[in-house]
């Protein structure tokens, strides 16, 4: 019997995760001379992953990309199996048993931990948990962030930093009309927070922020960016990373920022603070004071690290954010590497003991760590892609080449799996609400509201 991958039989490639990585996964797999069958499964009852759950409520652009998603989920032999996860209501065996190859895109959906005393006081958080709080993912719906406090302090130098800083220093009214969540906005419009403290280990030549994402931080409505100008003498050492024009741009805006006087009309301040750690939060019952650590750098240039002085400082403030990076979620039966919180793999292909699991792979922040933009995803998945496809004519085809059997099994253990016609009622849904309160769309934050929402269409 021939390998599977014709039209009597195609090769069947179950996708764990519904976010870029899998949907570039899928179209890859679509365009190639191999017949394929793609069920794309998603924990949650909607697609797309962090472009839903993660980009910024305030970028609406970014969030076009899905338009492209969706054009791919027209396929003929691509099917969304939402509400579904995978290490939970299935097991990675189990798959095994109605799918060739199981390709897993499920992203790095928690956060890095600081690894000091009074990171678990209340008022510390991961950005992962703000990010889903105000862009209404349902897992962080039920946090309440405190607002009332004065000063916030957000560690890390990335985009997700400045988006968190972002959100935390826009007025309501440029809020107002975006995709944010209306419990998030609601919050936010009691806001009493007066100063936010960007935290970066290392200098400007280090921070890994774009431009486009720092310059508006000089076009806000009610807050001023405040940079130190000593912060941005730069040591021979540091050149080197100014050949990138990403860096020389961030400090040609850094450099501005730190010439100009914040305006007294407005309320808020951003403030910069480079090449400081942090080293313990204290508080009674809550966050209260931040103590953070002097740094200088050292190393050649292109490789330049902190080191601590010694010298040390205190912030009193009520909130804490860290954004220092991300981590997968083990998968019960999937290889994973603790230590960097990914799967480990070789081109996509899952490794266990360095020799490959035979039809698993990986793409996407889980295969390769959370780098790069949405775009970089594209080229990631086309690689493990490649490797599947040349995998494809070895690998054992699987016992029931038949997805309903499994939504059958599914549905007896009271799973109510969410199809794409039925995303489209909960998208369409949302655009109406938006309609009402004059934004691109209301978000369902509840899973049992997207769920009643399908059994009264129903
Ligand atoms: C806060 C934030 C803001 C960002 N903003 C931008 C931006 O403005 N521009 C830009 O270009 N990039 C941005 N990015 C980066 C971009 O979002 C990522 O590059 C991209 O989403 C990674 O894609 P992925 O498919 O690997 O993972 P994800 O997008 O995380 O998708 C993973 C999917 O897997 C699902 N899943 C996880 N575990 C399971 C399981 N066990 N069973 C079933 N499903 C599961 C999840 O529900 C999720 O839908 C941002 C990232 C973050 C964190």
């Amino acid at each position: 019997m021939s390998a599977p991958g014709r039209n009597e039989r195609p090769l069947r490639v179950a996708i764990v995760g519904s976010g870029p990585s899998g949907f570039y996964a899928a179209d890859t797999l679509f365009k190639s001379d191999v017949v394929v069958a793609v069920d794309m499964f998603d924990r949650l009852p909607t697609p797309f992953g962090l472009v839903r759950g993660g980009v910024a409520p305030d970028h609406p652009r970014i969030r076009n990309v899905v338009q492209v998603y969706e054009r791919i989920a027209t396929h003929e032999r691509f099917r969304f199996v939402g509400n579904v996860e995978v290490g939970y209501h299935v097991t990675i065996p189990e798959l095994g048993r109605y799918y060739d190859a199981l390709l897993l895109a499920c992203g790095t959906e928690t956060d890095q931990r600081m690894a000091i005393a009074g990171e678990e006081l209340p008022g510390s958080y991961g950005a992962t948990q703000f990010v889903g709080w105000y862009n209404g993912h349902p897992d962080y719906r039920h946090l309440t962030f405190d607002l009332s406090v004065e000063t916030a302090v957000i560690i890390g130098a990335g985009n997700v930093a400045i988006d968190v800083a972002r959100i935390l220093c826009k007025s309501v009214n440029e809020l107002r009309h975006t995709e944010i969540a209306q419990h998030a906005l609601d919050a936010l419009s009691h806001s009493r927070i007066r100063d936010v403290y960007l935290i970066a280990r290392r200098g400007p030549a280090q921070a890994k922020f774009t431009t486009k994402e720092l310059k508006e931080l000089g076009e806000l409505e009610d807050c001023d960016p405040v940079v130190d100008p000593a912060d941005l003498q730069i040591a021979p050492e540091d050149e080197e990373d100014f050949r990138d024009p990403t860096k020389a741009n961030n400090l040609k805006y850094l450099g501005q920022f730190a010439e100009r006087a914040p305006s007294p009309e407005k309320s808020k301040r951003l403030r910069f603070k480079f090449l400081w750690s942090p080293i313990k939060l204290r508080g009674v019952g809550r966050v209260e004071e931040i103590q953070l650590g002097r740094n200088e750098l050292v190393g050649p240039a292109g490789g330049r690290r902190a080191r601590s002085t010694g010298e040390t400082t205190r912030l009193a403030c009520g909130l804490v954010f860290r954004s220092i990076g991300y981590r997968g979620v083990p998968i019960p039966g999937v290889p994973f590497n603790d230590r960097y919180g990914l799967v480990p793999n070789e081109g996509g292909r899952v490794t266990e003991n360095g020799k490959p699991v035979p039809g698993l792979y990986v793409a996407g922040w889980i295969k390769r760590g959370p780098t790069g933009i949405i775009g970089t995803n594209k080229p990631c998945s086309a690689e493990t892609v490649k490797h599947l496809l040349e995998d494809a004519p070895k690998l054992t085809p699987c016992e029931v080449p038949d997805t309903q059997p499994l939504l059958d099994l599914l549905r007896e253990r009271g799973t109510r799996v969410v199809g794409m016609a039925d995303w489209r009622i909960i998208d369409q849904a949302e655009i109406l609400r938006g309609q009402a309160v004059r934004k691109p769309r209301e978000r369902f934050t509840h899973y049992h509201e997207m769920l009643s929402l399908l059994e009264d269409e129903q």
